[in-house]
């Protein structure tokens, strides 16, 4: 008996782009959730086309940061 590990490629992550709106990231389909351009909330059928309703943006792969949910504020040193 073999354990194949495999790597789960229906997961999704949340993404931004370049720190801004917020986004669903499965393996093959973006849902864009919030514009980083106008900060508009899509609905929930718009979002899954990826593509802002409000203001037309389209987002860019490149664009996409993944969003750390481990937010490590512990160690973090204040720069005043
Ligand atoms: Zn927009």
């Amino acid at each position: 008996m073999s354990n194949d590990t495999d790597t789960n490629s229906t997961e999704t992550h949340h993404v931004t782009f370049l720190g801004r709106g917020l986004a669903l990231r499965s393996s093959d389909r973006l849902t864009l959730l919030i514009c980083p351009l106008c900060s508009q909330r899509n609905g929930a059928r718009i979002a899954a086309l990826g593509t802002c309703v409000w203001c037309g943006y389209e987002p860019s792969p490149r664009d996409e940061e993944p969003v750390t949910m481990a937010h490590t504020c512990g160690e973090a040193t204040t720069i005043i």
